[in-house]
């Protein structure tokens, strides 16, 4: 396919950043590849990191990793769960990427004596990228992230101004996202952010084709009619985004306002009705699921930051549809848990325990006590990346009889490092970019509980980390009965371990929640719900919560 046949989708932002462009990028493609079309997705992000993966969770939510070894933005998950295709490295790139490629081309001497500047040659390099992400498809959602007139985004804003100009009216529109604040007092929605935001918009040359608005309710033709005028925008181009229980039920609510079939006409692409018959499925199971509820304990030290384990929750959420039943989370704070014991906190009450990925040594004694609660207990236990490694250290401290065990990452000195530095990450100084990313091979032992959910001999899952099992301890813990029932196809990592007489006890190096899709839930999540449902069967004793529940948004984690 040509440049030219590609058509392009900008969404830009206003009045506050973290508005949901990627969810709303996310779900608009999903209808228009629900019509045929071929739909790929990229993130802008003006920032002069090269990538997110050096950033705290507290300045940036999860790290998503491509298949490919890329650590992206989190609106990536969004766009892979919702367009079912996989990305790559191509589909996320900074500001600093940009800068980067161009101040390197200039030392090669590539601008031939010119002086390089923003524009032409930092803009070129934002377009070739896009055209380079964007090629083969029939449709590419591009969105900015931050919000219009940031000054670091004013490259990214003019490269797609001129694309708009280059490619023409056909090939290119513009979504603008705003908020429409609902002011109590006054009893009134107010669309003048979203008028000076446009205006913002228009004075970098501009003009949006369509507003969309989100709000905490559906809007009324009235104030549509009104941002229309203000916003020099067609009435039937101004679309809600209010909040909804559950966010798979947005492409429905795009369309239920034909905003799909607007954005064809002003692209002249002509196609048959979207089939939604799949939306419709999982919105009806997560309405009213006949399964009833189960509770998982998720055990992490950014407990109030939901953001830092969006795909696992998503991946729960999937997982519970699958299951027919709705899925309570419980975000428990490890330290929580050093203080008070696993047996006194909320991990008590629950049909199941996920301790996710994580770095660094706070919480981390509190993770491990929560392993052995989980595995004495006989709880459904799921541990992901640090998950696994605190599995083993657990295993090798309290049935190995080895106390001191523990892992590199926590005591450089150790004389039990259970979990190890890899090899190639022992001289590895930089930070950026350096750990072991991405997609890699595993081997399944024939007849584990994860051959058994798997149904293949081998399968691909995606990595983040820099320590390992250590192998000079793997015959001491095998013949302590730990399983390793994943391995490299080399068999020098150790990528899942499972325990004996346990209904449901697994922990795995990599992060399947990357790979997890509400029409393709990751077995793996889906056994484990499972497993909680069978779990909360067996013990119908009414249980109380104890300890703190943290006031993560229902709207991301609960099915009601
Ligand atoms: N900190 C651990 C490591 O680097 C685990 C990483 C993770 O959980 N993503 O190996």
């Amino acid at each position: 396919m040509s440049r030219k046949s590609t058509k392009f989708i900008f969404i830009t932002g206003g009045v506050v950043s973290s508005i949901g462009k990627g969810l709303s990028s996310a779900c608009l493609g999903a209808l228009l590849k629900a019509r045929g079309l071929s739909v790929t997705a990229i993130k802008l992000d003006p920032y002069i990191n090269v990538d997110p993966g050096t950033m705290s969770p507290f300045q940036h939510g999860e790290v998503f990793v491509t298949d490919d070894g890329a650590e992206t933005d989190l609106d990536l998950g969004h766009y892979e769960r919702f367009l079912e295709v996989p990305l790559s490295k191509k589909n996320n790139f900074t500001a600093g990427q940009v800068y980067e490629t161009v101040i390197s081309n200039e030392r090669q001497g590539k601008y031939l004596g010119h002086t390089v500047q923003v524009i032409p040659h930092i803009t070129d390099e934002i377009k070739k990228r896009i055209f380079e992400a964007a090629k083969g498809f029939d449709i590419c959602l591009v969105e900015i992230g931050g919000t219009v007139g940031d000054i670091e985004s004013l490259p990214f804003i003019e490269a797609i101004r001129q694309m708009r100009s280059e490619l023409g009216w056909e090939n290119v529109t513009n979504i603008h996202v705003t908020l429409v604040p609902y002011i109590k007092a006054a009893q009134e929605f107010k669309t003048k952010p979203t008028q000076h935001s446009v205006k913002e918009l228009t004075g970098f040359g501009i003009q949006p084709d369509f507003v969309l608005c989100r709000s905490e309710q559906k809007l009324d033709p009235a104030i549509k009619a009104k941002i229309s005028l203000f916003c020099n925008v067609k009435a039937d181009h101004v679309i809600t985004a209010h909040d909804v229980n559950n966010i798979y039920e947005l492409p429905l609510v795009f369309h239920e306002q034909e905003f799909d079939q607007r954005i064809l006409e002003r692209l002249n692409i002509w196609t048959g009705e979207p089939n939604l018959s799949h939306w419709k499925n999982i919105l009806k199971t997560y309405t009213n699921p006949k399964n009833g509820r189960v509770r998982i304990a998720m055990i992490g030290k950014y407990v109030e930051l939901v953001e830092s384990y969006k795909s696992l929750s998503e991946s729960l959420t999937h997982a519970a549809i699958a299951n027919n039943c709705k899925i309570e989370i419980t975000y428990v704070d490890s330290v929580e848990i050093e203080n008070l014991g696993a047996e006194n906190t909320i991990t008590k009450n629950v049909d199941a325990i996920l301790i996710p990925g994580g770095f660094g040594n706070r919480g981390t004694e509190g993770k491990i006590a929560t392993v052995q609660y989980a595995r004495e207990n006989k709880i459904p236990f799921f541990g992901i990346c640090l998950g696994l490694q605190m599995a083993v250290i657990e295993y090798a401290r309290n049935i190995l009889k080895m106390p001191e065990a523990t892992s590199r990452e926590f005591d450089e000195t150790t004389k039990f490092p259970v979990i190890d530095w890899m090899n190639d990450q022992k001289n590895v100084a930089n930070k950026g970019a350096t750990m072991r990313l991405g997609s890699y091979p595993c081997k399944l032992l024939p007849d584990s509980l994860a051959a058994q959910i798997y149904k293949q001999a081998s399968i691909d899952e995606r990595h983040r980390h820099r320590f390992e099992v250590n192998n000079s301890y793997r015959e001491a813990l095998s013949n302590a009965d730990l399983i390793f029932s994943g391995l490299s196809p080399d068999e020098q990592l150790v990528e899942i371990v499972e325990i004996k007489d346990h209904p449901w006890f697994i922990g795995v190096q990599f992060h399947p929640e990357f790979k997890s899709s509400p029409n393709n839930p990751h077995p793996l999540f889906k056994s484990f719900v499972g497993a909680a449902i069978k779990y909360r069967d067996l013990h119908t004793e009414t249980r109380k919560p104890i300890g703190k529940k943290t006031t993560a948004s229902t709207e991301q984690i609960q099915i009601n």
